[in-house]
């Protein structure tokens, strides 16, 4: 199993070097060459497994051997084994036809652990064999921060450094952050905006000799391993729901298009999966695009369903690829026009191939209450979360126009406590923090406060970071 780049000009990789890599040096994602398959039989075969066997079984044809089987298999077990659900991605049937896949009992209560889980094992493992340490930087307006350092604390390989804007993350995502106390993690409460974080990190990027000392990593969504993992839960749910016997539809809250391209992945390996509705908030790129065949950028607007606040999907690149016949010059083009003019448009026909799997609802922040109120009315009491939300109600618009003899299942992205405010503010509950985060609000917080200034956030990571790419201590 080898690796492209969707813009068709950086080399091949193997699946190590993926994982390690991120983005391609000619600016693409890399995907699959070509999409492993499983025969209906291979599918049938699956039945019953728990989740961390068949992730083993849905994920092994990527290694391509460079990680052996039974190495693989200790890492998932070992990612799974912290979540608080036996079912690790349980499902919760709403009615008839509809049902609810909750993403969110790992130690972050957002279904980002998932993979990010996995992904901290995999980098220690492989980093580990090539005695090679990693520095990684993030930037973060909430989520996804806590979501890495969970992923990566207690790495042997691996120090983590993530900014966020001081004072502007809601108390429970910066203790979901600050009360990680091992020594590899470093929160960077910066004295400026979201912006500023994310300009700063990638200034260290572009910093060539600090990018080189420091052997700087991401774990964004664009690494193909995040990928990879989320595959597996598409897999489990529409085998417990009778695939490869039986079709499934799934309804994905979409912000990165990272979640729903890994539906058009499990899609593509075989699982008999019928429709594909895209959810956005009043962010609706995605949605206006399967509307159109037009993608065409806004100014971005807060929401309630914040980790969705985003007008460039970076990992829709990769199902354009595909709608572009893997001709990574044609795409590399069409890419160039958006970035220059904020807007390209695809072909009747690569429309239509498009729509015979997806299409896309915006649900804004009024349909994303009231479908937590009715939520919670119509399923004994059940709370989800705004992106849940968003989710659901993309699922509720489709529902006329499909079969209802297929099961819909909405995935649940986020615990309803994670976004306690506006639960309470549409449901008139205020949902409680699981016990694995009761004492959240008690916890030892450490960060550090720094100003906005590159040279002091890169000193910072040259006192903390264990070792240099070298393997020495640089400090
Ligand atoms: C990251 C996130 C999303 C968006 O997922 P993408 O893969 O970027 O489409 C949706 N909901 C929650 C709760 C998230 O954390």
């Amino acid at each position: 199993m080898r690796y492209i780049s969707t813009r068709g000009a950086a080399p091949t990789l193997a699946f190590d070097e993926v994982l390690l890599a991120g983005l391609a040096r000619d600016g693409g994602l890399y995907v699959p060459e070509t999409w492993p398959t499983f025969t209906p039989d291979e599918i049938r075969a699956m039945r019953g497994l728990p989740y961390a066997e068949l992730a083993v079984r849905v994920m092994a044809p990527f290694l391509g051997g460079r990680v052996t089987e039974a190495e693989f298999a200790g890492l998932v077990r070992d990612a799974y084994a912290g979540f608080d659900h036996a079912a690790v991605t349980p499902l919760v049937q709403l009615d008839q036809s509809t049902w609810v896949m909750e993403l969110f009992h790992g130690p972050t209560l957002a279904f980002k652990d998932v993979a990010l889980q996995l992904l901290g094992r995999l980098f220690d493992h492989v980093l580990a064999k090539k005695a090679e340490h990693v520095t990684i930087v993030g930037a973060t307006s909430g989520d996804t921060g806590s979501a890495a350092i969970e992923a990566c604390r207690d790495r042997e390989a691996v120090d983590i450094f993530i900014l966020h804007p001081k004072g502007r993350t809601s108390e429970v995502q910066r203790r979901q952050m600050t009360t990680v106390l091992s020594d590899n993690v470093h929160n960077i409460a910066l004295e400026g905006s979201f912006d500023d974080c994310q300009d700063l990190v990638k200034a260290m990027f572009n910093d060539t000799s600090f990018r080189d000392e420091q052997n700087l990593s991401a774990v964004n969504s664009i690494n193909w391993a995040r990928i990879m993992a989320q595959i597996v839960y598409y897999f489990a749910a529409a085998i417990e729901l009778g695939a490869p016997d039986r079709q499934v539809s799934f309804a994905v809250p979409t912000g990165n298009f990272g979640n729903v391209y890994a539906a058009y992945g499990a899609r593509a390996m075989g699982l008999p999966i019928q429709r594909l509705v895209v959810g956005t908030n009043s962010n609706d790129i995605l949605a206006r695009f399967f509307a159109t065949g037009t993608m065409q950028t806004q100014a971005v607007m807060p929401t309630i369903s914040p980790s969705m606040d985003i007008q460039i999907s970076s990992n829709f690149e990769r199902l354009l690829f595909d709608l572009y016949d893997r001709d990574g010059p044609a795409l590399n083009q069409c890419m160039g026009r958006f970035r220059s003019g904020g807007s390209f448009a695809v072909t009747p026909a690569q429309l239509e191939r498009a729509r015979l799997v997806f299409n896309g609802h915006k649900v804004d922040e009024e349909l994303t209450r009231a479908t937590m109120a009715e939520t919670r009315r119509l399923a004994g009491g059940l709370l989800i979360d705004p992106h849940t939300a968003v989710g659901l109600a993309a699922a509720r618009a489709e529902q006329p126009h499909i079969d209802p003899a297929v099961p819909l299942v909405a995935l649940a992205c986020a615990h309803p406590a994670k976004f306690p405010d506006a639960v309470e503010r549409a449901t008139g509950v205020r949902p409680p923090l699981p016990p694995r985060l009761a004492d959240l609000y008690e916890r030892e917080e450490r960060v550090t406060v720094l100003p906005n200034d590159l040279r002091a956030v890169q000193a910072f990571v040259r006192s903390r970071a264990r070792r240099t790419a070298a393997g020495q201590r640089s400090a």
